[in-house]
């Protein structure tokens, strides 16, 4: 039975939850407001399937070869300006569903809540562009996406690679007509904060948010910021370096403990097709670096770059080297630290503290900067 002896142990993949024959593993959100799974004893079989799919206790298969890598842009300027990087994942998800196929994505309901959600018709593709900066509930996805493969649907499913690897474990085989598309991933920030934080905005702008963009380009790709629209008509325009949420993600506060310790931020990984922002462009493709946004693109499978070569000149790539555009040194190949302050903060946060007091939290006391230092040196 699954038991979480360690939170970092745990990325809320729900595999377990939707494997579980006896349906008794429920999953429970935590003061922190992340949720895990929580097994009910007395209805458990002892079957194990939990532990089994579980990806991080069993990780997926991966390509053992590197992955070819592409600096990438969509042809349209227009898609490219609406997307967090270049557009690559627009592309591709429009041209599945042109070709009758289901696209899975992270979209915002009408509460600003994020969910995995399945869309059919191009007319819905907005709801899932663009990066937000908190972890989405997949809820039922997994299950949803196995009927429409044994209905013989084509599937193109994005998400971080966690959730990527937990559907790999959930379906347990391989299936042709699934793509399975990850963003390269900084770590998921806690949802009941992001709320927490959007309600703080609405009170100030005292209307209720209608739109909500963590990557506004406004300011340009490279310095994006987070742009909030009210029902009022004001708009809240704030840089990524000076926003209170964003540098609070930023600096590794209000992740969940599983980024800290991630499994799957490798060069191979348990995708068919990677994306992700390609920082330092101008060093490596000068040609392709305009502010307006570049995706790197890593192909790890025949499926992934026969997508690509399907999408043909509606996608500008350029080849480059993975290793080169991607050095292991970057945010989204290794875990990211935990920063001292992030236990007295969602100490303070479970006890209801205001979001005006949270800035507080990003210099922590000296004592708890000594006591971080010496945690992460022992733990190396
Ligand atoms: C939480 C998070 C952290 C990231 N960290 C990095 C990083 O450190 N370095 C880097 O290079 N790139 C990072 N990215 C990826 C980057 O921000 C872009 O999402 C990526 O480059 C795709 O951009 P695009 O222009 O092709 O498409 P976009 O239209 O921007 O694509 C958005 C895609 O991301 C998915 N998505 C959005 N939010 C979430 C979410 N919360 N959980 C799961 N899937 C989501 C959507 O379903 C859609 O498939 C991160 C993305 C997220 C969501
Ligand atoms: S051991 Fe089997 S029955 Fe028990 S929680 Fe895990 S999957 Fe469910
Ligand atoms: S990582 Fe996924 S499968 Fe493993 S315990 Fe957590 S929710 Fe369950
Ligand atoms: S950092 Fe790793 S564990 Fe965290 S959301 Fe991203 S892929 Fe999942």
């Amino acid at each position: 039975m699954i038991r979480i002896q360690s939170k970092r142990q745990c990325c809320g993949c729900t595999a377990c939850m939707q494997s579980c024959p006896a349906r008794c593993i429920q999953m429970v959100t935590d003061p922190e407001g992340f949720r895990y799974p929580q097994a009910d004893e007395a209805l458990c079989l002892n079957c194990g399937v939990c532990e089994q799919v579980c990806p991080i206790l069993t990780p997926p298969h991966v390509q053992a070869t590197p992955p070819d890598a592409w600096g990438a842009a969509a042809s349209s300027d227009a898609l490219r300006l609406k997307s967090s990087s270049g557009g690559v994942f627009g592309v591709l998800a429009r041209h599945i569903l042109e070709k009758g196929g289901v696209v899975y994505g992270a979209a915002f309901d009408d509460r600003h809540r994020l969910r995995h959600i399945a869309i059919e018709a191009p007319e819905q593709l907005h709801m899932l562009m663009g990066s937000k900066y908190l972890q989405s509930d997949i809820g039922d996805c997994f299950p949803q996406i196995k009927a429409h493969l044994q209905e013989g649907r084509t599937v193109l499913f994005s998400g971080t690679a966690c959730q990527a690897a937990g559907l790999r474990k959930f379906l347990g085989q391989e299936d042709p007509d699934l793509i399975i598309l990850d963003v390269l991933c900084h770590g998921v920030p806690s949802p009941e904060v992001w709320s927490t934080y959007l309600s703080y905005r609405e009170s100030q702008a005292e209307s209720a948010a209608e739109t909500v963009s963590f990557r506004s380009k406004r300011n340009g790709w490279r310095n994006f910021s987070l742009e909030l629209g009210f029902a009022n008509g004001e708009t809240y325009c704030e840089s990524m370096r000076t926003d209170l949420y964003m540098q609070l993600f930023l600096e590794n506060i209000i992740l969940r403990p599983s980024c800290h310790d991630c499994r799957f931020k490798d060069l191979n990984r348990p995708s068919d097709l990677t994306i992700g922002d390609f920082w330092g462009v101008e060093n490596v493709l000068p040609e392709l670096s305009d502010d307006k946004g570049i995706s790197l693109v890593l192909a790890h499978t025949p499926k992934g770059r026969a997508l690509l070569e399907e999408v043909g000149c509606q996608l500008r790539r350029i080849p480059t080297d993975a290793q080169t555009a991607l050095p292991p040194c970057a945010d989204s190949r290794r875990s990211v630290p935990m920063h001292p302050g992030r236990g007295s903060f969602f100490r303070a946060f479970a006890k209801g503290a205001p979001v005006s007091q949270w800035a507080s939290f990003l210099k922590p006391s000296l004592l708890l900067r000594i006591r971080g230092k010496l945690l992460r040196l022992l733990r190396r």
